[in-house]
């Protein structure tokens, strides 16, 4: 089991584009992570900032306001993404030992440009913490390059295993400031003292046992790393631009409005309709998933009413389910229009 962690750690770091020896698969879902990144990195009373545009960030603010940090927010409504100028001012102003900003928003379809945040928030002896659940393999993100302190993601979005294990990596800055705590997290599940031996990244001659591994997991993420690997990065990415085109062209064929205008902002893995007008967007859920058997979904948290969702990721994105989709979605735009004006 210890050799499948070490090849799990290799595939990690190769995905997240990193060398940082603190790199290892969370025993949980995306969620694990996110919560083992912020218990760990901060201590009660320390100021945190988060940047919420999408239901992403009010998650991390909800668990950061939980363990007792000063939460600070940076907002904007779903759609809508941060400039340099405005992150860096945040940073000067709440003086933050932690910003946290979401790479693949899956609520709005939105990729975050990443470029030179890391480097402002090290200006202010600040780490960056990034959500990649549901852009990594599908939106290009360097994790050493874009100076990124943690990043996270999960097992079963582009990387095609099944839910319950969730890679993060912490740079040589975070683990400065994790292990040098004045408290002791308040999980001891997400530990990483514990889970930094677990994972045979302390340097320690021996593991012990800290808990029980989701092996078969471990096993299957291993697989997908493996596949990824094979595939390329790069190529991982251009086919799914190459299918995001695609769906994107055919929603526009059929009148349809894309919610995210700007291409370049657009999230490959999750596609964002403006709900048509003269349409409720329940009714064509419900109609699509009745008559064709293929579940779209509405918005998530502040999107929700503003939006229809595709998600071809991984495995799943391919230009039959994108022209599945598409036809899917002309037959109920036909049966399900509302006001016939
Ligand atoms: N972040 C993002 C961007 C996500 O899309 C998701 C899952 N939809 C999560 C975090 C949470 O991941 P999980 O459901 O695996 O806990």
């Amino acid at each position: 089991m210890s050799l499948i962690m070490n090849d799990i750690k290799k595939g990690i770091q190769y995905a997240f584009q990193t060398s940082n020896n603190m790199t290892l698969a969370m025993s949980g879902s995306g969620h694990t992570a996110m919560e083992c990144a912020v218990f760990n990195i901060v201590e009660p009373g320390e100021s945190v900032l988060v940047a919420i545009n999408g239901i992403w960030g009010e998650r991390v603010a909800e668990i950061a306001e939980r363990m007792g940090a000063k939460v600070h927010t940076l907002f904007k409504t779903p759609g809508g993404h941060f400039t340099n100028a405005e992150i860096e001012q945040a940073l000067a102003k709440h003086k933050p030992v932690l910003f946290f900003l979401t790479h693949g928003e899956s609520s709005a379809g939105l990729v975050h440009p990443m470029d030179g945040v890391g480097d402002i928030c090290h200006k202010y002896n600040c780490l960056l913490l990034v959500d990649s659940v549901a852009s990594l393999g599908a939106a290009p993100i360097l994790m050493d390059q874009q100076n990124i302190d943690i990043l996270y993601t999960g097992s079963q979005k582009a990387l095609n295993a099944p839910p319950g294990t969730a890679p993060v990596s912490f740079s040589e800055r975070a683990c400065h400031k994790m292990f040098n705590r004045k408290t002791k997290p308040v999980s001891y599940l997400l530990d990483m003292t514990h889970l930094s031996n677990y994972w045979g990244n302390d340097g320690k001659p021996e593991r012990i046992y800290h808990h029980t591994g989701p092996v078969s997991g471990f096993f299957a993420l291993r697989e997908s790393l493996a596949i990824i690997a094979e595939m390329g990065l790069e190529n991982s990415w251009s086919h799914h631009t190459e299918i995001a085109e695609y769906l994107w062209k055919g929603l526009e064929d059929l009148g349809l409005k894309l919610f995210i205008k700007d291409k370049d902002l657009r999230l490959p893995s999750v596609t964002t309709i403006a709900i048509p007008e003269g349409y409720d967007w329940k009714e064509l859920l419900a109609y699509i998933m009745k008559h064709h058997r293929i579940e779209f979904t509405g918005g998530l948290g502040p999107s929700v009413g503003m939006v229809l969702r595709i998600g071809l990721m991984g495995y799943n994105c391919n230009k039959a389910n994108a022209a599945m989709v598409l036809a899917a979605l002309e037959d109920a735009l036909k049966q399900c229009r509302k006001s016939k004006a």
